[in-house]
């Protein structure tokens, strides 16, 4: 059996791995003590797993493997948050974020390289689609980021204690791998985080999140940034095809579905003069009273190839303000890791340019620079 063609031990959710013990006529706990050499010791040797038989790790050898992606960059930012580019087997790269705060940390992880829906604030969406990431390229980021935060030797405190899925891509657009993923993190002889402190943030791939309760019950994020569809439909194109009642009629299906009392937490990124005023605050408040939710107002972040700006502090403030008047939990998310290109939307790894919009963008920019308007090229930290 040649490499790629073995299955990847790394890459499966419990259930997988006991069907392949089963069907090689193993017993199906041998899954939990593979799960635990690779994802809780960080054992990628089947030679060290030495709970498992020496006949068994010899057959293991020759007809699995073991295989992680690579981490090409490791960056790390003044306010201690570090960013990690990581190759994909299809020869682009995505970026993961580590974001450590009192008493947690969260990891930002990528399910896409690039990404397909083109919303017009966000860097990975100017660069297209380039390739799903397989389940071991996603779960490969935590492991990853527990082996170089030092949980694997036990010499550090600091661990990875929320999971976002807001780094690079639509996580529903990759649904299987991502479900995969999920169960691999939330699995209790692997990762075991909670299902409360696994998120999974989408724009609103409304049929998927309608198939959602029968593969996960992780917590759930929604891309909203705008309180009806004409503004929505202009800044986010997935809006056309699946417009706000749809979207809230979907996610309501979601959480109704889930044992314990949660809400979706409502993401809204704020960019100047285009969804920012008192009036957007307004209808907000109105549209979701039909929806329990939290609110999560994120200031845009600029990278090279956007003229958006980020609002003032007194606009971010007064948005907030009538939303929390209007009984709501408002949080706005502080910016962590600009300096090194790691804020929300300014993730753009270095994906195989295969659009004809990327390059279209790319010529913009690069005009935009010969004719001398560059706001946002200076405080550009991506690298496109
Ligand atoms: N595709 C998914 C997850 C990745 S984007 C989604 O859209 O939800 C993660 C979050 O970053 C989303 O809420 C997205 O809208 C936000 N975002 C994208 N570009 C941004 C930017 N330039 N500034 C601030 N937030 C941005
Ligand atoms: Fe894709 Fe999310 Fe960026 Fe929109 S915000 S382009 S859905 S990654």
């Amino acid at each position: 059996m040649t490499e790629t063609c073995k299955p990847n031990l790394a890459g499966l959710s419990l259930s997988k791995l006991q069907s392949l013990f089963v069907e090689a006529g193993e017993k199906p706990f041998r899954a939990g003590q593979v799960m635990k050499w690779i994802h809780q010791r960080g054992v990628l040797d089947i030679d060290l797993m030495t709970d498992i038989s020496k006949d068994l790790r010899e057959k293991l050898k020759s007809t699995t493997q073991i295989s992680l992606p690579k981490i090409l960059q490791d960056f790390e930012s003044h306010d201690g948050s570090h960013k990690w580019i990581v190759q994909v087997a299809s020869g682009s790269s995505v970026e993961m974020v580590f974001i450590p705060e009192a008493g947690r940390g969260t990891l930002c992880i990528s399910s896409q390289a690039g990404c397909s829906l083109d919303c017009t604030f966000c860097a990975t969406g100017k660069q297209g689609f380039n390739s799903n990431l397989t389940v071991a390229e996603i779960i490969g980021q935590l492991w990853w980021a527990n082996s170089k935060l030092g949980c694997f030797d036990g010499t550090t405190e600091r661990r990875v204690s929320n999971v976002v899925m807001m780094g690079m891509g639509e996580p529903l657009l990759n649904f299987d791998n991502v479900m995969d993923a999920l169960s691999i993190m939330m699995e209790d002889c692997a990762y075991g985080l909670s299902k409360r402190k696994v998120t999974i943030s989408t724009s609103g791939v409304v049929p998927a999140i309608d198939r959602l309760k029968d593969y996960t019950d992780a917590s759930l994020a929604i891309s909203l940034h705008a309180p009806n569809d004409e503004l929505r439909s202009s800044i986010m194109p997935i809006n056309k095809k699946y417009p706000i009642a749809e979207l809230i009629r979907s996610v309501k299906g979601y959480m109704a579905s889930l044992p314990d009392k949660r809400v979706p937490v409502i993401e809204y990124t704020m960019i100047a003069g285009v969804n920012d005023h008192r009036q957007h605050a307004r209808d907000l408040a109105e549209l979701l009273v039909q929806l329990p939710c939290k609110i999560n107002l994120i200031p845009f972040n600029p990278f090279s190839l956007s003229d958006y700006k980020r609002p003032s502090d007194s606009s971010i403030s007064n948005f907030r303000q009538i939303l929390q008047k209007a009984g709501y939990i408002v949080t706005v998310r502080t910016t962590r890791g600009d300096d090194i290109g790691a804020a929300c939307g300014q993730l753009v790894g270095d994906v195989n340019d295969q659009t004809r919009r990327s390059s279209r963008h790319r010529q913009n920019a690069a005009n935009r620079k010969v004719f001398g308007s560059t706001d946002n090229l200076a405080v550009s930290a991506d690298r496109v």
